[in-house]
């Protein structure tokens, strides 16, 4: 269940997509939540320089790995713009991160990119508890899925 923290969190990420769309990096924004509350870091997405392993949730699991201890890692929550793909799933399962709340699933950015004629991508999508089995998961809120989709078709057509 979404309250209205995790929504005001989520919004933020999706600031930080526009962030990204508007650098020509895709669309998706993260961010850490420590268990008092406090935003302890927070990245969009940065693949247009060509390395296509700079996915924000990613970029946490690196950033708690080397800040945070095991047991804040555990009580912290990552927020999303997008869910994490396998690849930032299994970062966040090796570093023992905590509850995941994403804005729109992997399922609804599938379908947003088909439409648009995009070809699939290199790696599976997958759910985040197919990799992660044990993950805390929570998404998408629909509320925010027609504003994540112009991101995504801003950034495949410039429209
Ligand atoms: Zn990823």
């Amino acid at each position: 269940m979404l309250d209205g923290t995790d929504l005001r969190h989520l919004r933020r990420c999706v600031e930080l997509a526009r962030t990204a769309v508007d650098a020509g990096d895709e669309p998706f924004g993260s961010l850490l939540v420590d268990a008092s509350g406090a935003v302890r870091f927070e990245d969009h997405n940065h693949v247009a320089g060509g390395d296509s392993t700079r996915h924000p949730e990613f970029a946490i699991a690196r950033w708690s790995a080397a800040h945070l201890s095991p047991g804040e890692r555990a009580a912290a929550t990552v927020y999303t713009s997008g869910e994490h793909c396998p690849m930032c799933a299994a970062a966040h399962g090796w570093v023992g991160l905590g509850r995941i709340v994403y804005a729109s699933s992997s399922e609804q950015l599938g379908t947003w990119l088909a439409a648009l004629g995009v070809p699939a991508p290199p790696v599976s999508t997958l759910p985040i508890t197919a990799v992660v089995p044990g993950a805390r998961v929570d998404g998408p809120a629909p509320g925010l899925a027609d504003e994540i989709h112009a991101l995504h078709r801003r950034f495949r057509t410039g429209d």
